[in-house]
């Protein structure tokens, strides 16, 4: 059987499945540059991973299958190929010369096209959960090649922590920050697409309405204050190039950073191309009360406490 030995003796459980998280991403800061003859803009971010973690399952089965749980199951989900989980399956097989066999579940709990890479994140865990139900003994840079093209955030995904991100993103230069930093993730009530907020950025610069050149800038600041702390220090050095486009398309936000601070974060911004607003908080105690108090004030339609950086997609134990 291709599974019995892949992944270690204690990674398939007894039904014969394999499962691995892979976390939610937040863009501490995010640097827009221009537009590239490909389509894609030349990006510069400091990618966190939070501990809003979705996890996928992955089975022995003849042919591809998929059912998706959690956040966004029965709406912006996709449950075929148009899901990045499925793309992941059918990539790693051809790569690795196996058949795309495998019933797949994803339980999630990152809210879909948020700003956070929960599709990513799926594709991520996916790729580890089959390399593992498979046996087709990936090294990590096998599954960053591959990663890299199912989409700019999935080789983050895959590493996790803190790293600085160039290219579409998908360049990772890994970060030994391990200084805990407490987030609340505030949820708006209906997703964003990202290629419209990179469209109304275009559109942005191109009237004058926001200067190329005076966006996010270097992210040098971000990284030290994420390493060294202190906190306030780091909330005035968020950043995100993409939160005047998304303010303009989604005006609704600017009253959720506002709630966020008036919460008591130290800082707020949009986390990449949002709806979602990350705020910054003192420690997880803060997190947990002021989550709470956005939610009972409506000011969110979810409001989750975490913090960061965690580990990326890795096998559940
Ligand atoms: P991006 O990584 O583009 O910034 P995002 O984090 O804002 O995206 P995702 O949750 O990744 O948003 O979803 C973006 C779109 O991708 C969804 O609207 C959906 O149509 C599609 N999609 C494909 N696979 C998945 C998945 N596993 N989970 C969520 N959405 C998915």
């Amino acid at each position: 059987m291709p599974h019995a030995t892949a992944g270690g003796p204690g990674r398939i459980h007894g039904d014969g499945s394999v499962t691995a998280h892979a976390p939610a991403k937040i863009n501490v800061h995010l640097a827009v540059g221009p537009l590239r003859a490909d389509g894609f803009h030349e990006l510069t971010t400091v990618y966190l991973a939070v501990s809003l973690l979705d996890s996928v399952t992955a089975w022995p089965d003849d042919g591809l299958s998929l059912t998706v749980t959690g956040e966004g199951a029965g709406g912006d989900v996709p449950t075929d190929s148009r899901n990045l989980v499925w793309q992941a399956a059918e990539l790693l097989a051809r790569h690795a010369g196996v058949r795309a066999d495998a019933a797949l579940h994803i339980d999630k709990s990152i809210p879909a096209a948020a700003g956070l890479a929960g599709g990513s994140a799926d594709a991520a865990a996916a790729l580890v959960a089959l390399d593992a139900l498979w046996g087709t003994r990936c090294t990590r840079g096998d599954l960053a090649g591959l990663a890299a093209r199912l989409g700019s955030d999935v080789p983050f995904s895959l590493v996790g922590g803190v790293a600085l991100g160039t290219g579409r993103g998908e360049q990772l230069s890994p970060s030994l920050s391990r200084r805990r930093t407490d987030w609340v993730l505030g949820v708006a009530g209906t997703g964003l697409s990202t290629p419209k907020v990179y469209r109304e950025l275009d559109r942005l610069r191109a009237t004058g309405q926001v200067a190329a050149d005076a966006g996010a800038g270097q992210p040098d600041d971000v990284l030290t204050a994420l390493r060294d702390g202190p906190d306030a220090t780091l909330a005035g050095f968020l950043a995100n190039d993409l939160q005047a486009p998304a303010l303009e398309l989604r005006p609704d936000l600017r009253a959720g950073l506002a709630a966020m601070t008036g919460a008591g974060a130290l800082g707020a911004l949009v986390s990449g191309s949002g709806p979602t607003v990350a705020g910054l908080v003192e420690d997880a105690d803060a997190a947990a009360g002021t989550a709470d108090a956005l939610v009972a004030a409506g000011a969110f339609r979810l409001a989750h406490a975490v913090h960061g950086p965690v580990p990326g997609a890795r096998l559940a134990g």
